[in-house]
């Protein structure tokens, strides 16, 4: 079945038409538990089908947070990283689709290369957030990178994240 694209407003909200029925639904991405790329979406008809949310949102929020990377290794997923690693960068930036880091010391990230970015949150909860990635501009010791799945994955970032 053919995926239906979801644009989310500035406001976090979005409308998904079914193509059985033609209702029209104002869905509140927000109230989400987690926005995967695709999601199976059930109408009042009971038609299900899969949507995926794309966010136009272009709002990126300067940070200076410690952050621990890593890079994912031989395609495996990217191991745990937690609030207790050393910290080797500083995350500068994060969009709902990516974000910005500068490496403490040398490196040898290319673009291309995948990897995992841990950092916590100066949101009053230490909130302590792990994203996996791929390095799209690396520019000496800056690195920018996409997320796999967008920001709001995870509810403490998407809330830090709207302006
Ligand atoms: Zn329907």
């Amino acid at each position: 079945m053919e995926i239906q694209r979801v644009f989310v407003k500035a406001d976090g909200t979005a409308v998904i038409k079914c193509h059985s029925c033609g209702a029209v639904k104002n869905v509140d991405t927000r109230r989400l538990p987690s926005i995967k790329h695709v999601l199976k979406v059930q109408c009042d008809c009971k038609e299900i089908f899969p949507v995926r949310f794309e966010f136009r949102m272009s709002y990126r929020k300067d940070t200076n947070l410690l952050g621990v990377y890593r890079k994912i290794m031989n395609g495996q997923a990217g191991q745990a990283i937690s609030a207790k690693n050393k910290a080797n960068c500083n995350v500068e930036n994060i969009s709902m689709h990516g974000a910005r880091f500068k490496v403490m010391g040398g490196h040898f990230i290319k673009e291309g290369d995948p990897l995992s970015l841990g950092f916590q949150l100066d949101d009053g909860k230490d909130s302590w957030i792990q994203k996996t990635g791929v390095v799209r501009t690396v520019v000496d010791k800056y690195i920018g990178i996409e997320f796999d799945e967008p920001a709001n994955e995870h509810r403490a970032l998407g809330f830090y994240l709207m302006p």
